[in-house]
């Protein structure tokens, strides 16, 4: 062949331009592309099984001959072929057919036919399966390895997805993509080289273990996603690199300002809080920016952690900027930080979208004449048009919410001053070796412990069949001077049926209880309006706060001590354990009732027990992670994590510790390091600007 691995799919035998778009669409542009498409699935036509050893749900290749082919009138025309070997009987069953291919099936011709085996009325059958006729004592032909499925595009046939990577193997046996893994590794970690890993799972031999192949960890795909998982990670790593050489400004540890506003609080840090701080005062004193990960459970007090940061961040004069997911988040952000820095002479600087126009250009004006110190808002922080004076830190706040490019777009909003310090916090405790590979370009602190003083929420899952006695128990609670939250379901879709649920369930709930002074809160309504009914939750006007998924994170009414969930069946456990954090604030003893739509499969329970047993988000996150898959908890589509073309980090997140050492192994092979990342990162733009 007179090109290479890296020629464009046109190259190959079969591709024009139409199917080269086509092809486009699955990710493939280049031939090589084609290898590391990997098979779904794979159908075993190596051998011919006998018709008595099949059981129905097999998918198999088989033959036998033709008994008797007739057509009956079932609601609509069926052709049926009864087809026997000596061992057992089979039927083939054809809704559309053609009068010549009905008389193909001549009694005594012999038939090899590839499909699913399932139980038809009269014993074993096959609908539409492939069939081919064997004339006079023609040989059943069987494939020698086993057919691989691809994941399939509009208009592209599977056949012709196997003809392409025949030739694109062709071309790996015959000039083999450079192996990057080195050696001594490989050998270490046995796993075999990427040819000989990437021609196994194009074409598995017949005795290839399905099974393992199946559930993706087969040491071939292993290798592979290793090596992604490598990829990824070392280009994190490289972007840490990039920034722990950039200038960022100097923010001296030991600010008077911030002794005398810990000293102001009604409380004293915990413990871990300090900690937290100390690594904060010393990442800040660096002349490169801090790129510093807090992880702390709902309730921990990150909030107070990070008003540290801005005020040493002040008192350099440089000005300091907090980012929250959503404007309830960024709102109570703002609250806290005025509650707790006006005293000190310093008005924090609101910037959001719902902002008026004649309120935002006063405060785009506060932040580019530097006179907003703090700025609290969200995402619009980081748009065009907000230009800083100077700014020397960005806190991040549920940087699960947010991706790597929206941290980047911030960084670079430092201006003179250098780069900005970069703090992301986070309560959604995720486990240790999924962190690895999502915040590799970040230094990690863990706030593990909870200020004094707090119970852990009493978790019971209860069927919605009893939903009457729970509003009974809402009843009771409330009749005590406690309040309530009432959770609505998740509707992931639309948050329009959102709020008519949780408004549904509203004028549910006042009619059931007319007593209590209910009020309502969901995703569609204005800010102020969301605010209106927060406040009086807050100030207890209300009793019980009906509401959507919306206070999920920003809420703190420590008086509220029950929580129903609604649906909690649809949730993520993470996402759970982050709504039931809402209430155990205060003194009380909390309580918080999953209702679920029974029957509840096994997984389903399995995943509320979880929340019944624990109370630290830890161990959910680790639960959840093996339950459900890391795409629940760290909400893949907004994270930024890059969708990975072969790992799969529910399945292959036990591969990070030894991904890290080899990473620390090859971290001065710079060239390698780079082959390895543009190999699989390629035209991730994400990793362009470093
Ligand atoms: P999260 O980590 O979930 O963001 P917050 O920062 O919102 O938690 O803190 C939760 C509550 O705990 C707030 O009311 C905060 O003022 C309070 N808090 C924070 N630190 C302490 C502490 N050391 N002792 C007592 N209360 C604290
Ligand atoms: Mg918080």
């Amino acid at each position: 062949m007179s090109f290479g691995l890296d020629a464009g799919l046109v190259a190959l035998n079969g591709v024009g331009p139409a199917l080269a778009k086509k092809l486009e669409k699955l990710g493939l542009y280049r031939v090589e592309d084609l290898l590391f498409l990997l098979p779904l699935r794979y159908e075993d036509r190596t051998q011919l099984r006998k018709l008595g050893t099949i059981l129905p749900g097999e998918r198999c290749l088989t033959s036998g001959e033709v008994l008797l082919a007739e057509t009956v009138y079932r609601g609509r025309r069926n052709l049926l072929v009864r087809i026997s070997d000596g061992t057992g009987q089979l039927t083939l069953r054809f809704f559309h057919f053609s009068n010549s291919q009905r008389e193909q099936f001549r009694t005594g011709i012999r038939v090899t036919c590839f499909g699913e085996a399932r139980k038809g009325p009269s014993g074993l059958e096959m609908v539409h399966p492939e069939y081919r006729l064997l004339r006079g004592d023609g040989e059943e032909a069987v494939d020698d390895s086993l057919t691989p499925v691809y994941p399939a595009t509009e208009g592209i046939q599977q056949g012709r997805l196997r003809l392409l990577t025949d030739q694109a193997l062709k071309l790996l046996a015959s000039e083999p993509p450079r192996e990057l893994l080195p050696n001594t590794i490989r050998r270490r970690l046995n796993m075999p080289s990427l040819a000989e890993a990437i021609q196994y799972l194009h074409r598995p031999p017949p005795d290839a273990d399905v099974k393992a192949l199946k559930s993706g960890k087969h040491p071939a795909q292993q290798r592979l996603a290793f090596e992604e998982l490598l990829a990824h990670y070392l280009s994190l790593r490289s972007m840490r690199e990039v920034a722990s050489e950039v200038p960022a400004p100097v923010l001296p540890a030991g600010a008077e300002l911030v002794d005398r506003f810990v000293s102001s609080l009604p409380f004293t840090l915990t413990g871990a809080q300090q900690r937290v701080v100390t690594d904060i005062q010393r990442d800040l004193g660096e002349a490169h920016p801090m790129m510093r990960l807090i992880q702390g459970d709902v309730g921990s007090g990150k909030t107070v952690v990070a008003a540290t940061a801005c005020l040493q961040s002040v008192a350099a004069g440089v000005q300091a900027a907090i980012m929250a997911p959503t404007e309830l988040l960024a709102e109570q952000h703002l609250r806290s930080f005025t509650d707790w820095l006006e005293p000190l002479g310093i008005q924090p600087v609101w910037l959001a979208g719902s902002q008026k126009a004649a309120a935002r250009r006063e405060s785009l004006a506060a932040i580019s004449d530097g006179s907003a110190r703090v700025v609290v808002g969200t995402h619009a922080l980081f748009q065009e048009g907000v230009s800083f004076d100077r700014l020397g830190l960005v806190v991040i706040d549920e940087q699960h919410r947010f991706g790597v490019h929206q941290r980047m777009a911030l960084r670079d909003k430092g201006g003179d001053a250098g780069q900005p310090h970069q703090l992301v916090m986070t309560a959604t405790p995720i486990p240790r070796t999924l962190a690895m590979a999502a915040y590799a370009d970040l230094d990690t602190s863990i706030i593990d412990e909870l200020p004094p003083g707090r119970k852990p929420v009493s978790t019971i899952a209860i069927s919605d069949s009893r939903r009457d006695e729970v509003v009974a128990r809402v009843r009771s609670a409330c009749a005590e001077g406690k309040q309530a939250y009432w959770v609505c379901p998740l509707i992931e879709e639309s948050d329009v049926l959102e709020a008519e649920a949780a408004e549904a369930s509203f004028h549910m709930l006042t009619e059931q209880l007319p007593e209590l002074r209910v009020g309502l809160v969901h995703g569609r309504m204005k800010p102020a309006e969301k605010e209106r009914g927060m406040r009086a939750f807050k100030d207890g006007t209300i009793q019980l706060l009906v509401a959507t998924t919306v206070i999920e994170v920003g809420v703190d009414v420590p008086n509220a001590s029950l929580m129903i969930i609604e649906n909690a069946e649809r949730m993520g456990l993470s996402q759970l354990h982050q709504l039931r954090g809402r209430v155990g604030r205060g003194s009380a003893e909390s309580h918080c009732v999953l209702l679920y739509k029974s029957p509840l499969g096994q997984l389903a329970k399995q995943r509320l027990s979880v929340l019944r047993d624990t109370n630290d988000g830890f161990i959910v996150a680790q639960r959840d992670l093996e339950l459900r898959g890391p795409g629940e908890l760290l909400g893949t589509r907004q994270t930024g994590l890059p969708d990975y073309r072969i790992a799969d980090l529910s399945r292959d997140a036990d591969l990070m510790p030894r991904v890290q050492s080899v990473a620390n192994e090859i971290m001065d092979r710079h060239e390698l390091r780079s082959a390895i990342v543009r190999r699989w990162l390629g035209k991730a733009e994400r990793y362009a600007k470093v």
